[in-house]
């Protein structure tokens, strides 16, 4: 086996409803709220995590591809197909080489921080989000922390080719067949916590594969 090059994918990931990737409590300061997202631990940022964006695209591409498994719901680990190929397998005895992907946190753009602050509008909010008493049908509102709507963060994927005796042929086509596809699936659920009630719609733009623009493949 041989790495014959590291494709490089980038681009933006616009917030179109708010985003909430939870933080973890011990992040939680004093006096602030039940459900705050993650930020930055330097610059206090809202960001999104490598391992939150990897693990949404590749719960997708599973369902997409059948491999989910109703009776344990676990990543695939098989070790052997383009899912594991691609986005890695604990199977000990796989065949295929290294994770091709490698997810970098995807941090906010300097130029949209700087439109918002100039703008005077903040960037997060506080939404209530109701659970609806079923004996008094009485709402208790729950605060949410959210990145608002319009928000970029940029995308930042590195993902290997290797020769497997094929040329990397297999990757050059799984680059396409996996990755891309899994964003493009992503663009057709959510990302971050509660989906179902409308949050965490996101869609890329400027897309490019080692500087040159790329399209994403259609899914249905
Ligand atoms: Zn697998």
């Amino acid at each position: 086996m041989k790495l014959l090059k590291t494709k490089k994918i980038a681009g933006d990931i616009v917030v179109i409803t708010g985003l909430h990737i939870g933080g973890s409590s011990d992040t939680i300061e004093i006096g602030g709220m039940d459900n705050p997202i993650i930020k930055h631990p330097v610059t206090s940022d809202p960001y999104i995590p490598g391992s939150s964006l990897k693990g949404k695209m590749r719960s997708l591409i599973e369902w997409e591809t059948g491999k989910v498994i109703a009776s344990d719901g676990k990543p695939c680990s098989c070790g052997k197909c383009e899912v594991c190929r691609v986005y890695g397998s604990s199977n000990k005895d796989s065949q295929q080489g290294p994770t091709r992907i490698i997810v970098r946190d995807s941090f906010i753009l300097e130029t949209i921080k700087k439109d918002f602050l100039d703008n005077n509008t903040p960037i997060l909010e506080e939404k209530n989000e109701n659970t609806i008493n079923r004996i008094t049908a009485v709402a208790n509102p729950r605060p949410i922390e959210r990145v608002v709507p319009g928000v970029k963060f940029r995308l930042d994927i590195l993902f290997k080719i290797i020769d497997t005796g094929d040329g990397g042929v297999a990757d050059e086509k799984y680059l396409n067949e996996v990755v891309l596809k899994s964003l493009a699936l992503l663009e057709l659920d959510y990302l971050g916590g509660g989906g179902s009630r409308g949050n965490g719609k996101i869609k890329f733009e400027n897309l490019q594969v080692d500087g040159l623009k790329v399209e994403l493949p259609k899914v249905d």
